[in-house]
């Protein structure tokens, strides 16, 4: 072998720690109203970044991802200027493209191997050039139809992936939806971090497979899981997920101006804010705190945001992305203080707190809060936000079908694949877009088993999405996804 080959083969790629810049609204203008805080790269900036990859033998980033997205490889393709090459990678697996490379959590970047070294390569970020310059307008094709129809209940992110999954592999998909509209929870995400067209163009993708939504219809109420499996539903799907709001169980939550932050941020996105006053207090230290208080800044020029979490900084379950944009932004954050009674005269005009001080860690690692004697004080305001968590709606699902609810408020099933108590019934959700997601795709695994075994066939790997010969495929190096 020559030296220069051999030297090759031993020295690694040289390594550049610093990423290409997202370049991002400034904060003056970007407080007045809800356009995009984070702006795409350019080309030329996308190429630069994707060249920063050392693409990994052994791709921790692809394991890291709960649906085993093969980011190595659009990266590579960005790197060598195929564009077109990322997209189609990209929407192979994930058809919800378009909003994840906007909001997900990127838990590919955190287990990137440039974090030994410096800033992790911008994975979502170029996901998003994928389809800017690639192009996102494709749509899917189903395989051979399999003459088995599959209910999906719930059109968030769980229901949507399973829906596609099942559409792509030829089965005759119905999605129960009890709102008027598609996306779960996505739809309570601000414009100023996606918009509604972006999950019009995901759902766009769908129209050639056999996926039916059918809106407004609440399984358990309009209709039981029994019902759909006597109609003829060899299958049925549940990705119920948490759409209802959890409330702080102090006295005073009835007065008016006090408002589920679930509520508020539906109707915000919708542009049907409810009006809220100029000093806004919002509880809670998870992403849809920082969603709310981000939201009630721009409705409420020049007012007094709080923020009020009954842990310190350092445990606030907030993407730390958006803490920091939220105190970029001027958000005033008050620690280690929770919430007692809210106080007006019909009208919330303050809400108590109680200082706490934090415990040494739990077995999970985080510190918990114990409430200082004699500590109150009053916080004044008009409007106080609620964002301490969502719940599921299990009304209408017997205890037989066994759905447990997870520590995040979902209902799952407990067997292999998701699998409930009734056979062919599969439940799953997560606790996030692409985590629910991933759920849906171990479920559909699954539930493909079980309907291949009823029409005597064996299971198939899913299908190339756009009829292609090639079927999906694990990326080398791959062991199996991280699902915490
Ligand atoms: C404000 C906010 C911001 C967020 N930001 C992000 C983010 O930036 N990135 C991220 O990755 N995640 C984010 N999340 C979390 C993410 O949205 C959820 O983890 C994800 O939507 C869960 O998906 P799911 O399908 O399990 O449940 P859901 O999204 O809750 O969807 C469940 C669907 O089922 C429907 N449904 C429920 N019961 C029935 C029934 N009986 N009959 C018919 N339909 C039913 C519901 O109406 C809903 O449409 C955010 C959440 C919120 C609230
Ligand atoms: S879907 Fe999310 S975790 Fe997966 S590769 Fe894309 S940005 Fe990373
Ligand atoms: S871990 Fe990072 S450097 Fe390695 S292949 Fe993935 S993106 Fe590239």
């Amino acid at each position: 072998m020559p030296p220069d080959a051999v030297a090759a083969r031993v020295t690694p790629p040289k390594l550049n720690p610093v990423r290409v810049p997202v370049p991002e609204e400034p904060v003056a203008e970007r407080v007045t109203d809800f356009r995009e805080v984070l702006h795409a790269y350019s080309r030329e900036s996308a190429v630069l970044e994707a060249k920063r990859c050392i693409q990994c033998r052994r791709p921790w980033c692809v394991e890291a991802c709960p649906i085993s997205q093969d980011c190595k490889e659009y990266i590579r393709l960005i790197a060598a200027d195929d564009f077109d090459g990322a997209a189609r990678v990209t929407l192979r697996d994930d058809p919800l493209a378009t909003t994840l490379c906007k909001v997900c959590y990127h838990y590919c970047e955190e287990s990137c191997v440039i974090t030994k070294k410096g800033v992790p390569i911008a994975i979502r970020q170029l996901k998003r050039a994928a389809l800017d310059f690639g192009g996102s307008e494709r749509t899917y094709i189903a395989s051979q139809p399999k003459s088995q129809r599959v209910a999906v209940v719930g059109a968030g992110p769980a229901g949507l992936m399973a829906a596609w999954d099942l559409g792509v592999r030829g089965y005759s998909v119905s999605v129960f939806e009890q709102e008027p509209e598609e996306g779960g929870l996505i739809r309570t995400i601000p414009a100023y971090r996606m918009t509604d067209a972006d999950l019009r163009e995901d759902l766009g993708r769908f129209r050639d497979l056999d996926v039916t939504f059918v809106d407004n219809r609440k399984v358990g109420r309009d209709t039981t899981v029994a019902d759909l499996l006597r109609e003829g539903y060899a299958a049925v799907f549940l990705g119920l997920g948490t759409p209802d709001h959890r409330g702080l169980g102090v006295p005073g939550e009835e007065l008016a101006g006090v408002l589920p932050a679930l509520d508020f941020l539906r109707q915000a996105t919708h542009g049907r804010a409810p009006p809220i006053g100029r000093a806004v207090v919002v509880v809670g230290g998870g992403d849809v705190a920082m969603d709310s208080v981000r939201t009630a800044l721009r409705l409420s020029p020049g007012g007094t945001i709080t923020l009020v979490y009954r842990r310190g900084r350092e445990e606030m379950p907030a993407d730390p992305e958006e803490i920091h944009g939220a105190e970029a932004e001027g958000i005033r954050f008050v620690f280690q203080r929770a919430p007692v009674r809210i106080v007006g005269d019909g009208r919330v005009e303050g809400l108590v707190v109680q200082a706490m001080e934090l415990g040494p860690p739990d077995a999970g690692g985080r510190r918990a809060p114990h409430p200082v004697p004699g500590s109150e004080t009053t916080i004044p305001c008009d409007t106080v936000l609620v964002a301490v968590g969502q719940q599921a709606d299990v009304r209408g699902f017997p205890p037989e079908i066994g759905l447990r609810i997870s520590p995040k408020g979902w209902p799952e099933g407990t067997g292999p694949g998701y699998a409930t108590n009734v056979p062919g019934v599969f439940a799953a959700g997560g606790r996030s877009v692409v985590y629910a997601m991933g759920a849906a795709m171990e479920a559909v695994v699954a539930i493909d088993a079980y309907l291949a075994h009823l029409r005597g066939a064996a299971p198939t790997a899913r299908p190339d999405p756009f009829g292609g010969p090639v079927a999906f495929h694990l990326p080398p190096g791959y062991t199996k996804p991280i699902r915490s």
